[in-house]
């Protein structure tokens, strides 16, 4: 299935993208979430290393992806019937802001879960804006935390990562609807979808991944493989997509198993011109089917960027493809049994095309 993914699937997509204060940073979020840290304010970097979740640069970040914070204030705001008088579960609240927004909506009680030390300022904030006696902050981890109700409503987590599973909190987020949501409770979002496409990228290949081979004379391709290997997080323009857009997973929050986030998917990438291609290209969308109007947003190289940029995966050979040929291959995404944050992707491609036969498998791990 080929996926021309415009913007206007959405409802409000326009507005969600409007005064777009384009938040570029590159910061990388750290993987490391609520580990052991000492609850003084004195913090040292390498608390931060351990836990930046605790620090407000992150959040700021956040706060201000506009399409992705406007896209949750919409989905809350403009399904007002939703909320009212609903209990809501925040899994991972940060600073709060979703948990505000559910109360502005008119939730009965919203339980803000947060594990880094930001639930103390998520504490103050619920308090400067009068909303302590709607929203309870508990600090803590959602696997460990008792909640004060027996079941919630509604449960809202902003849990994606880069490649959507890197950080694996989406394990976290269905452990809390197994636990507390009743059973026609809504999970928001809903669904989440990953996405592949292919790019002609020959500048960036060859500052990023070739550079190895010659740096001022010297040859360091031992760390070319390693470059290889890691999936580069960084926005594509557009021109440099070369393929259509395949669906590659699509996830049911409300009902999928923790199990279904390692999967192997099939490709079909069908050249739209001649040209070569360098990279592969993953991406991911969300979507809050339960609303009014079908409401969410992509992470593609198509749509507004967002913090999440998408994710490169650089192949081995160029392949010289002719309009019309394609790629096929499958994709297989697996936690990492060491760390199960982390997420090891194998990738089987090949192209039997006029100009070039190709057929490879290439390991990639993100960390
Ligand atoms: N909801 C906020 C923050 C999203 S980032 C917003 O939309 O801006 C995800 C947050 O979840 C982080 O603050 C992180 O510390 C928290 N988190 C991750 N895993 C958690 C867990 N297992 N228990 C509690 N909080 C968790």
């Amino acid at each position: 299935m080929t996926d021309a993914m415009p913007p206007s699937k959405f409802e409000d997509a326009d507005e969600t993208i409007e005064e777009a204060a384009t938040a570029t940073s590159n910061m990388e979020e750290d993987s490391a979430m609520c580990e052991p840290h000492d609850s003084s304010t004195d913090k040292t970097s390498a608390d931060y290393y351990f836990d930046s979740y605790s620090h407000f640069g992150i959040h700021e970040e956040m706060l201000k992806d506009v399409v992705r914070t406007k896209t949750y204030q919409n989905v809350i705001y403009k399904n007002k019937f939703l909320f009212k008088d609903k209990i809501v579960l925040d899994v991972g609240a940060g600073t709060g802001i979703l948990s505000l927004f559910c109360a502005k909506a008119g939730a009965k009680h919203v339980y803000a879960i947060e594990c880094s030390q930001m639930a103390d300022m998520a504490q103050e904030i619920v308090k400067a804006n009068g909303f302590s006696n709607v929203i309870t902050v508990l600090k803590g981890k959602v696997e460990e935390i008792d909640l004060p109700v027996p079941q919630v409503d509604i449960i809202i987590s902003e849990w994606m990562g880069y490649f959507l599973l890197y950080e694996n909190m989406l394990n976290t987020v269905l452990y809390a609807r197994d636990k507390w949501l009743v059973s026609d409770g809504i999970v928001l979002p809903d669904n989440a979808t990953l996405h592949l496409t292919a790019i002609e990228d020959s500048e960036y290949k060859e500052d990023k991944i070739e550079f190895w081979k010659n740096v001022y004379g010297f040859d360091m391709s031992c760390i070319r493989k390693q470059s290889m290997m890691e999936p580069l997080v960084d926005t594509v323009d557009q021109n440099q997509i070369v393929t259509n857009c395949q669906l590659l997973k699509s996830m049911n929050i409300s009902k999928m198993t923790s199990g279904d986030a390692s999967f192997t998917a099939p490709f079909k990438l069908v050249a739209e011109r001649d040209d070569y291609i360098h990279a592969l290209v993953a991406y991911f969308d969300v979507a809050f089917t339960v609303c009014h109007k079908m409401t969410g947003f992509s992470t593609g190289p198509r749509s507004k960027n967002t913090h999440w940029k998408q994710t490169v995966l650089y192949l081995e050979d160029v392949l010289t493809i002719c309009q019309g040929e394609f790629v096929v291959g499958t994709m297989t995404v697996t936690q990492n049994k060491k760390n199960p944050r982390d997420i090891d992707i194998t990738l089987k491609y090949s192209l039997n095309g006029r100009r070039c036969n190709v057929s490879r498998t290439q390991e990639y791990k993100m960390r």
